[in-house]
């Protein structure tokens, strides 16, 4: 009875895969329950002297293997020489081969047709491994170091001894970087704007280098990558909207990096993030979610603001559905349906009572909300080094398609079709993995912090701005309860 094999190799820098556990985790899924599993950590695929790789070959040898696993084609070897006698061996013993990431299985013609190509494929990805990794020595050798000019607020310039030369790095003054990571906290609990942040750190007596703080520094505080553990997730942030200097592989989460716009202002010019020296001191996510909601505050901001109930924009008329008008009397704030005023005739809902009865209700419930919301979400983290591989395999992927795309371009038309094929079964690939990261992912209904809301002690921004993250909208009318439509 022969069984099924799992190979999983990762060399020592390990920075040209994901781990072995991941590798043989993925093989699982398709070989059969037996499959026995040959391991090499820390062996190189550029020639074949691996002791778990001999006992393989070994065993294919004496007829014990059905099928042989792995995670990509380069675990077997780099090189397109090694890999055509393997195959021949292969072959000779009746053994396939699939390959559970490059969706190519020998024991269709197509897989057999696809060998050669994915090879060549293999062999060009090691060589421009070698090439990056020359580039990125360089490129660490320089970016880590700070360009000069004034240092970011909570650091200052450190001189170090690099190759011989003085060099400045970036050096963490504690006090400030504590407030600084109170600065993203308190942002990303969705409570405060950026007005009011910079207004309590003045009333706290903290300084801003020398000055008070106002809303701009806040904001290029929060926007400053400077302060970011800089992992996988930043990476692919900056992706599409600077020139990346090091290797995905360098953003490991423990450095910061510097963004830097040359030949004009923001997004006219030309921006690069280089990884830095020094370490972050802010978590990816968090950092990426003040990103987010500073984005959404900029369109906010250019929105109507009605300074009478935080309610306002959410309100809508119960029986018509259209707008609520806000008025004011007396130092109090009422509604009233604006088709029923506006349009005699076309809706007659009466809306009692001023704002505050609304406000209270509608407090209420967003408390209860906050309450369940953060009880069912109890914070289950999917274990990080697992979504990282993912996450890289991801990029992998679509290094490969853009490999392929390129192919398709230079190649001729025989290549065209088998090409094209393999695309396909990359880019399902793309969307299986993609679709598996969201599944692990933890959905985050919750900012950073909502979980200790005391939602009727915000004040009036604050109200606002939590309002319209959770609610559609409020329908409000005379024969009808409040009725919240969240979000
Ligand atoms: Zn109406």
């Amino acid at each position: 009875m022969r069984i099924d094999a799992i190979y999983a190799r990762q060399s020592i820098e390990k920075r040209d895969s994901i781990s072995i556990e991941s590798q043989i985790e993925m093989c699982k899924r398709a070989a059969d329950p037996d499959a026995a599993v040959y391991r090499d950590a820390g062996y190189s695929g550029k020639n074949t002297q691996r002791p778990a790789f001999t006992q393989l070959m070994d065993d294919v040898c004496a007829g014990k293997i059905k099928r042989v696993f792995c995670y990509r084609l380069d675990r077997i070897s780099r090189s397109v020489l090694d890999f055509s006698l393997l195959w021949q061996v292969f072959d000779a013993n009746h053994v396939d081969f699939v390959s559970v990431t490059e969706s190519f299985d020998t024991n269709s013609p197509m897989g057999r047709a696809m060998i050669m190509i994915i090879i060549t494929f293999a062999q060009l990805e090691r060589e421009t491994i070698v090439g990056r990794y020359t580039i990125n020595r360089y490129a660490r050798s320089n970016a880590g170091i700070w360009a000069g000019g004034k240092p970011p607020y909570g650091f200052e310039i450190q001189k170090i001894d690099w190759n011989g030369k003085h060099q400045s790095i970036l050096s963490p003054i504690p006090e400030k970087i504590q407030v600084v990571q109170d600065i993203f906290s308190a942002y990303t609990s969705a409570t405060v704007s950026l007005y009011s942040l910079a207004k309590q750190l003045n009333r706290k007596g903290i300084k801003f280098n020398d000055d008070y703080w106002n809303a701009t520094a806040v904001r290029r505080l929060l926007k400053n990558p400077v302060y970011v553990c800089a992992d996988v997730d930043i990476y692919s942030f900056y992706y599409n909207n600077a020139e990346i200097i090091n290797d995905v592989h360098d953003f490991d989460g423990s450095h910061a990096a510097y963004l830097t716009v040359k030949g004009g202002k923001s997004s006219a010019g030309h921006r690069t993030l280089s990884l830095a020296y020094h370490q972050g001191v802010v978590s990816s996510s968090v950092f990426i979610t003040a990103q987010n909601m500073l984005s959404q505050n900029k369109q906010l901001k250019n929105g109507h603001r009605s300074s009478f109930t935080w309610l306002s924009g959410l309100l809508k008329c119960h029986k018509c559905g259209g707008r609520i008008n806000v008025f004011q009397n007396k130092g109090l704030t009422y509604f009233q349906c604006y088709k029923r005023f506006h349009q005699a005739g076309s809706c007659d809902a009466k809306i009692h009572g001023n704002s505050l009865r609304y406000e209270s209700y509608v407090e209420d419930a967003i408390q209860n909300r906050i309450d369940t919301i953060v009880k069912n979400n109890s914070t289950e983290d999917v274990p990080n080094q697992q979504l990282n591989d993912m996450k890289i395999q991801l990029l992998e992927n679509e290094r490969q398609i853009n490999n392929l795309v390129e192919a398709l371009k230079i190649g001729g038309a025989a290549a065209m079709r088998s090409i094209q094929n393999e695309l396909q079964a990359l880019e399902a690939e793309h969307e299986r993995i993609t679709n598996e990261i969201t599944a692990m992912q933890p959905v985050h209904k919750v900012p950073n912090g909502l979980a200790v809301i005391d939602f009727a002690k915000l004040d009036y921004d604050s109200k606002r701005d939590v309002a319209r993250m959770m609610i559609d909208k409020i329908l409000v009318g005379d024969d009808s309860p409040i009725q919240i439509i969240w979000k």
